[in-house]
């Protein structure tokens, strides 16, 4: 009985030892709130071989993190107690287990078992998933601006309500690197840390079309559209990959319309409004329309302001306001670009170990600007040039001479010439291997039908946007 004791003893110590190592990989992985809520009131009882028994304060504790968290949580103990690893989660009645109870946990079995605690491993009652959500996009983080007011609201008010507010589908849209992904997977966090039983699961839309088409080729069609239909909140990103693929919106046609109707939330996201989704079936967009769209434009200067400064205050450096406002008056495309340039300014100074000044910041976004350049290659241009033409992609490197093609492969040309450092012989390289010559002379030619063809100009216009818009 002594030596069953002081066993225990030692098994109570390595647990709490143990579960100080867990919580310390744990703790930079989750957002601090939820740390707090979820992990700290976990207290470690007892560590037997490999299994790690801890206890919660009730049955929502095993469900939410089991729910949210059970990749990280594997993956913790994993690493600190080893492969086999395992939690057994208990329950405690209220407060505290009295110290004999957990004795009975020993492999000495002489006294009859009989526990004060619930016991319960985890269960499989919900099948597991992944939520995709990432953690570090939150509502608090997310800085508002004149431009992203209405889909902000609109979006704060569903993860208050899920399914219950006429922003049933809720579809935001909007350029690249607004905040479209933030603000949708902000709702998926907020909706799980406002009721952490319901399901929630956040994906693209392309993703949505590879599970599907594996789902057909595994004959599982149905199992992957019950799976969704199950869903109190489906969140899904860059609706815009969906067009085209007909197969991919009949099924999600299905799942729409049954989760709807039994009052479950859609979250969408796209580049454009439903009624611009070309390629995408009416059926879906007259859906879209149903709930509420909402936009996000670019940020102005006095949001891109607040933001350089409340994220450098994040990352733990002053910037003077001149700096600032240098910033921000100079890159205006888009938050993504705002954060890439602070990461590269705090790498620029660490590395010389000085205080950020003025010319260092000049420095930085001017290197900003040439990376745009150095980042979009000849294959991404053609590809945009082609699906804004609705040219083939292959036709522009074959040696068709339809006027259409002969057109893209022009602007596409000249494009590569304008956006990009290659060299004429390298672009003639890319369209079929067309000669240097070949090249100046479609540069010439958009360019003079360009000054003409005031329609032609607003294309070129459109497309050169959405290139760098893309890449910034
Ligand atoms: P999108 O999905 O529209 O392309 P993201 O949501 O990926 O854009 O945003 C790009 C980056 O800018 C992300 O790191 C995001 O956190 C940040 N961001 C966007 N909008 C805001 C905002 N209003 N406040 C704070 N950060 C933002
Ligand atoms: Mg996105």
């Amino acid at each position: 009985m002594l030596i069953t004791m002081n066993i225990t003893e030692i098994s109570s110590n390595n647990s709490k030892m143990i579960w100080k190592e867990c919580l310390k990989i744990i703790k930079e992985n989750v957002p601090y709130m939820t740390y707090n809520t979820w992990f700290l009131p976990i207290k470690p009882i007892l560590l037997n071989g490999q299994s790690l028994k801890i206890q919660v304060p009730n049955n929502f504790f095993i469900e939410w993190i089991d729910g949210h968290y059970n990749t990280l949580i594997n993956k913790t103990i994993h690493q600190v107690i080893g492969l086999e690893a395992e939690l057994v989660y208990i329950i405690s009645d209220e407060n505290d287990i009295p110290e004999i109870e957990l004795r009975r946990e020993e492999p000495s079995r002489h006294e009859p078992v009989q526990t004060a605690v619930i016991e319960k491993e985890i269960k499989n009652d919900k099948p597991e998933f992944e939520t995709y959500l990432n953690q570090k996009y939150t509502f608090d983080n997310f800085i508002k601006g004149d431009g992203n007011q209405l889909a902000r609201a609109a979006a704060f008010a569903i993860s208050e309500n899920p399914g219950e507010t006429s922003f049933n589908p809720l579809f935001i849209y909007g350029g690249v690197g607004l905040g479209k992904t933030h603000l949708i997977q902000a709702i998926g966090n907020k909706i799980l840390s406002n009721y952490p039983h319901k399901r929630v699961i956040y994906l693209s839309s392309d993703i949505f079309t590879v599970e599907f088409v594996e789902a057909v080729q595994a004959n599982k069609v149905n199992e992957f559209s019950n799976f969704y239909k199950k869903m109190d909140a489906l969140i899904i990103d860059d609706i815009q990959f969906l067009i085209n693929k007909e197969k991919t919106q009949d099924l999600f046609f299905n799942i729409f319309n049954i989760l709807h109707q039994s009052g479950k939330q859609i979250i969408l996201s796209s580049d454009k409004p439903p009624k611009d989704l070309k390629g995408l079936n009416e059926r879906l967009i007259s859906r879209f329309q149903w709930g509420l769209s909402a936009d996000i434009q670019p940020p102005d200067y006095e949001t891109r302001f607040a933001i350089l400064k409340k994220k450098s205050e994040n990352y733990g450096i002053y910037l003077s306001p001149d700096i600032l406002e240098y910033i921000a008056i100079n890159i205006t495309s888009n938050i993504r670009e705002l954060e890439g340039c602070l990461i590269k300014l705090l790498a620029n100074t660490s590395l010389s170990s000085k205080e950020i000044n003025l010319e260092m910041a000049k420095k930085t976004v001017k290197e900003i600007a040439t990376d745009r350049k150095v980042n979009i290659s000849i294959e991404y241009i053609t590809k945009v040039v082609c699906e804004c033409m609705n040219v083939e992609e292959n036709k522009v490197r074959e040696k068709n001479r339809k006027q259409e093609v002969v057109l893209a492969r022009q602007i596409a040309m000249y494009l590569s010439k304008k956006l990009t450092k290659s060299s004429l012989k390298t672009i003639g390289l890319h369209f079929g291997g067309r000669d240097h010559s070949t090249v100046i002379h479609a540069c010439n030619n958009i360019e003079v039908l360009s000054n003409e063809d005031i329609a032609l100009k607003d294309v070129l216009e459109s497309i050169r946007n959405k290139i760098e818009l893309s890449v910034a």
